[in-house]
C-alpha cells in the first residue's frame, strides 16, 4: 500500500519516538475492550524499540483506575502515569472552579469517580456544574434539570468530550456525547467546557514532560474530526487508522485541507516501529 510506504519512510527517516494513541476504535474495537487482531505484540514491543506510548482517551463509562485495571487486563503493558483521561481532566478543572456539586447526565462510574474527588453528584438543578458524558438513560427530562440548573443556578456546562459517534458493544455506531452537549449550548446559549480530545489543553497536558518538537510526536486515532484535527492544529503528524467508527474515506472531504490526518492505515498495527 502506497500510504504504508510513505509512512515508512517517513518515520525511518524521522525515527518516530512518540506516540500519543487514542483507546476505543484504535487499540481495541468495542466497548468490551477486544484488542485490535495483532495490537498487543505491537504495543507491547514499543517501549523495547525506545518509543514513548501515551494512551489518549475520551472514554466517559470507566474511572481512570479502572480503564487502567481493564487495558491491563486485556494484556496490553502501560504504567498508570501513561494514561489520561477527560474524566479526571473534568474533575481537575471542578476543583479548580472551586464546584461542591454536579449534576450529571452519564452513568453511575463518573458520579462514584466525581466523589472520590471531593465533588457531590445531585440529583437537583441546584448544581454547581453540569457535567455531558454517555447516559443510556438519557431523558428530556434531564435535558431540562441540567439547563435549568444552567440557566437559573449559573451552573457552569462541562462535557467530557464533543465526540458525535462512538461504537457499542454491539459494534453497532451509536450516538456520543458531543451532540447532547450542542443541546445544552444551544438551549442556554453557553459554550461547553470541552474536557477531552480535541480540547488544546487536555492535548497539552498529555504531552507534558515530552521535550521533542510537537511535529515528532504521532497523534494516531479512528477519528479524524475530533481526535486528528486537534492535534494537528497542535503541530503533532497524525495517522488515521479504520478500525473503528469512522471508516469511509470520502468524510476527509468535510475536514479542512490542513487538519486532514498525514496519513491513513488499516490498522495501527502498520506503523512501522
Ligand atoms: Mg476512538
Amino acid at each position: 500500500m502506497r500510504i504504508v510506504l510513505l509512512l515508512d519512510i517517513f518515520f525511518r527517516v524521522k525515527k518516530l519516538t512518540h506516540l500519543l494513541l487514542d483507546i476505543e476504535g484504535t487499540i481495541v474495537l468495542d466497548k468490551k475492550y477486544t484488542p485490535v487482531p495483532g495490537v498487543l505484540e505491537w504495543f507491547n514491543a514499543l517501549a523495547e524499540k525506545g518509543i514513548e506510548a501515551r494512551l489518549v482517551t475520551n472514554n466517559t463509562t470507566e474511572s481512570p483506575d479502572d480503564l487502567y485495571d481493564i487495558m491491563c487486563q486485556r494484556g496490553f503493558e502501560i504504567e498508570r502515569r501513561d494514561l489520561f483521561t477527560c474524566m479526571s481532566e473534568a474533575a481537575e478543572r471542578m476543583i479548580r472552579q472551586k464546584a461542591k456539586s454536579c449534576f450529571v447526565i452519564g452513568v453511575d462510574n463518573v458520579k462514584k469517580y466525581l466523589r472520590s474527588r471531593g465533588i457531590e453528584p445531585v440529583e437537583s438543578w441546584k448544581a454547581d456544574a453540569v457535567l455531558v458524558g454517555l447516559d443510556p438513560t438519557l431523558s428530556y427530562g434531564k435535558m431540562n434539570t441540567a439547563a435549568k440548573a444552567i440557566l437559573e443556578n449559573g451552573a457552569k456546562l462541562y462535557t467530557l468530550h464533543r465526540n458525535r459517534r462512538y461504537v457499542d458493544e454491539n459494534r453497532e455506531t451509536v450516538m456520543s456525547s458531543g451532540p447532547i452537549a450542542a443541546a445544552l449550548e444551544n438551549a442556554c446559549m453557553v459554550k461547553a467546557n470541552v474536557c477531552g480530545k480535541p480540547d488544546r489543553k487536555f492535548f497539552l497536558s498529555s504531552i507534558k514532560g515530552w521535550d521533542i518538537p510537537r511535529e515528532k510526536i504521532l497523534m494516531v486515532s479512528d477519528d479524524p474530526f475530533a481526535d486528528l484535527a486537534g492535534a494537528k492544529k497542535l503541530g503533532m503528524k497524525t495517522c488515521w487508522v479504520l478500525t473503528g467508527s469512522q471508516k469511509d474515506l470520502a468524510v476527509i472531504n468535510k475536514i479542512p485541507k490542513n487538519h486532514r490526518p498525514d496519513f491513513t492505515l488499516d490498522s495501527v498495527t502498520e506503523i512501522p516501529i
